[in-house]
C-alpha cells in the first residue's frame, strides 16, 4: 500500500481540501498505517514520554485520588474502574497494584475496564496487565460500558483527539484545511467551510487576518458522554492533559517524532499529533451536565496528594542511585518548568462531593 500521505493526497486531488479534524483523525488512526494503530509511541526509545511512563509514583497517586472519590461519593457497591486512552497500560497497573494496598475488598467487588481505540494497544494492555490484581475488560467506545457508578481516568486522551481549527481571512473566517501544494505536497491553506461565530472563543473577536483559532467538537462530544454517565450512575473523571484553562487564540497543532518536534503534514502516521486542551471547554461540557468540575496544575496536585511521602517511601528502599532517580522523577512530574505547570487534571464529580487535593474530605 502507498504511504499514508499519498493516499491522502489522491483523496484530496478527487475530493477536494480535508480538514484539520480529519487530517488529525486520519493521521492518528488510520486502521493500516495510522500512528496509534501501527507505532510504538511510548517511552525512551519511542517518541514521548507520559506522566505513568515517568514513575510508578503517577499511577500509585491517581489511585489515592480515584479512592477518595469512590469513599466521598458514598462508596457505591460494584463500582466501574475505567481508564480511557490507556496506551502501554502502566497507569492502570501501577494504579491496580496501589488500590489493592488501599483497598482489597474495594477492589475486589470492581469491576475494570479498559477503554482504548486502537486494537494493538489493547494487545500491548493486555501484556502489561498480566497478572495485575485484577483483570480489565476491554471496549473501544464509551457508550459500550456496562452500566454502574463510574469512576474514570484518562491521561494524554484529549489532546490526542482532533480539533478543527479556524484561520482569518480577509473575508472572515474560514475553516483550516490541508490541500495540495505546487508539485502535490501537502500544505495548509484556508478552506471554504465558514464557523458559527458562536462557537469560536470570544478572543477570536479582535483576532488579526491571519490569526488560527481552535474549538476541538470531538472532544467535547466524549465529555459530554462522560458526564451523561456520571450525572445518571454516579462516580466521578480525572482527566489530565496539557492545554491551557481558557480558549485562546492560536495554532496549537504539533507533531512529536523521536523526543523532538516535526513537520505536521510530512509523513503522516510516523509522528505523533496533538492540540493543546482547552479546558474551559471541558468544564462546560461537564457543569451543563449539573456536575462540579474543577482544574488545578499537576505539580500542585501530585504534591497535594502525597508525592513528596510517596517518593520517600519508595527511595528509603533503593541504593543512592535509586533514590537520584525517584529525585528525577518528581521534579519531571512536579516541576514547574517540567510537567507540573503546563498539564493540568480536571476533576469532575457530583456537585458537593468533596475530593483531595481541590478540597480537604468532609469529616
Ligand atoms: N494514557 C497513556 C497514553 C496516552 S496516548 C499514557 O499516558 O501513557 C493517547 C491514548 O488514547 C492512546 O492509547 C490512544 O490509542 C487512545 N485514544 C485516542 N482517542 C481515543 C478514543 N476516542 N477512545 C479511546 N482511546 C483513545
Amino acid at each position: 500500500m502507498k504511504p499514508l500521505a499519498a493516499r491522502i493526497a489522491a483523496e484530496i486531488a478527487a475530493a477536494g481540501p480535508m480538514s484539520v479534524a480529519d487530517f488529525m483523525a486520519r493521521a492518528l488512526f488510520d486502521p493500516a498505517a495510522g500512528y496509534y494503530t501501527t507505532r510504538e509511541p511510548f517511552g525512551a526509545r519511542g517518541d514521548f514520554v507520559t506522566a505513568p511512563e515517568v514513575s510508578q509514583m503517577f499511577g500509585e497517586l491517581c489511585a489515592v485520588w480515584l479512592y477518595a472519590a469512590w469513599q466521598a461519593s458514598g462508596a457505591p457497591p460494584r463500582p466501574l474502574i475505567a481508564e480511557i486512552g490507556p496506551g502501554r497500560g502502566t497507569l492502570m497497573k501501577d494504579l491496580l497494584r496501589a488500590l489493592r494496598q488501599i483497598d482489597a475488598a474495594m477492589l475486589a467487588g470492581a469491576r475494570i475496564f479498559m477503554v482504548e481505540a486502537s486494537p494493538r494497544l489493547c494487545a500491548v494492555q493486555r501484556a502489561t496487565l498480566a497478572g495485575a490484581p485484577a483483570m480489565p475488560q476491554w471496549c473501544a467506545r464509551i457508550d459500550d460500558l456496562p452500566g454502574g457508578p463510574l469512576f474514570i481516568l484518562g491521561n494524554e486522551l484529549f489532546d490526542a483527539i482532533p480539533i478543527r481549527q479556524y484561520v482569518r481571512t480577509a473575508a472572515g473566517w474560514r475553516e483550516r484545511a490541508v490541500g495540495l501544494g505546487d508539485g502535490g505536497a501537502l500544505v495548509f491553506l484556508a478552506g471554504a467551510g465558514t464557523p458559527d461565530p458562536a462557537l469560536l472563543p470570544a478572543a477570536a473577536a479582535t483576532a488579526p487576518e491571519g490569526a488560527i483559532v481552535e474549538i476541538a467538537p470531538a472532544r467535547t462530544a466524549l465529555m459530554e458522554a462522560i458526564a451523561r454517565r456520571i450525572s445518571d450512575d454516579g462516580g466521578a473523571a480525572l482527566f489530565i492533559d496539557y492545554g491551557h484553562p481558557t480558549a485562546a487564540v492560536g495554532d496549537t497543532l504539533q507533531a512529536v517524532r523521536g523526543h523532538a518536534y516535526a513537520d505536521v503534514l510530512s509523513a503522516p502516521g510516523t509522528a505523533d499529533l496533538t492540540a493543546h486542551v482547552d479546558f474551559s471547554a471541558l468544564v462546560r461540557a461537564a457543569e451543563a451536565r449539573g456536575l462540579s468540575a474543577r482544574l488545578m496544575d499537576q505539580g500542585d496536585f501530585l504534591l497535594g496528594l502525597g508525592l513528596l511521602e510517596r517518593a520517600g517511601r519508595l527511595g528509603a528502599a533503593m541504593d543512592e542511585a535509586g533514590r537520584e532517580a525517584v529525585r528525577q522523577a518528581v521534579e519531571r512530574l512536579a516541576g514547574a518548568d517540567a510537567m507540573g505547570r503546563l498539564f493540568k487534571v480536571l476533576a469532575v464529580t457530583a456537585r458537593g462531593v468533596a475530593v483531595p487535593p481541590f478540597e480537604s474530605a468532609a469529616s
